[in-house]
């Protein structure tokens, strides 16, 4: 038996179905070219894909964007838990302040203890890493100076950190015109 030649002549569309085969079921340029045809559902897993993958690149692109690239290396391990009661301003979940800035989250960072660090480097021998810690939490530090100017952090999150003590002194100032 012959098979049949789709092979199409110069100038004319090449069928998806006569797109050479690259895997079992799947031709050459399936997914781009004949999405229209086929159910939404088929297509959920490579939705889900993009979104894993945006979701990772937001990851690193924020980092990077807001100045604080380091904060991409940290494993969170958690090793750095081990500087206790070396930390002269009692922080004692530095791994959570490193996430925080990475992903920029104010909330976390102030609740953790962010804005009193005073950057003396007793964690960074902590850190598997050695990742510059108290670099890292300066930026973050600054980076919510400006969130607590321009009022992106929820005044409430502010009088808590205040009344619990979480507040550095040369931050005082910034915060208590944020939540006037
Ligand atoms: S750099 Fe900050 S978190 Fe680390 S030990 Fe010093 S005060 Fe504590
Ligand atoms: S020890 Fe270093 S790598 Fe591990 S969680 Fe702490 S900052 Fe991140």
């Amino acid at each position: 038996m012959t098979e049949k030649n789709d092979t199409p002549k110069i100038g004319e569309k090449r069928q998806d179905t006569s797109q050479p085969v690259i895997l079992p079921g799947i031709h050459r340029y399936q997914f781009f070219t004949n999405l229209k045809d086929r159910g939404w559902t088929m297509n959920l897993d490579r939705v889900a894909l993009f979104g894993i993958v945006a979701a990772m690149l937001s990851d690193v692109i924020k980092p990077l964007l807001r100045g604080n690239p380091a904060t991409i290396y940290c494993y969170e391990c958690r090793a750095c838990y081990a500087t206790q009661d070396r930390c002269p301003v009692g922080i004692s979940l530095q791994a959570e302040l490193v996430v925080a800035g990475r992903v920029s989250d104010y909330d976390r960072f102030i609740r953790n203890g962010g804005l009193k660090c005073i950057r003396c480097g007793n964690c960074q021998s902590y850190c598997v890493q050695y990742l510059p810690l108290p670099k890292m939490f300066a930026v973050m530090q600054q980076e919510t100076r400006e969130a607590m100017k321009n009022g992106v952090i929820p005044k409430e999150t502010l009088k808590r950190a205040l009344a619990q003590g979480l507040v550095g002194k040369e931050y005082i100032d910034d915060l208590v015109k944020a939540i006037a």
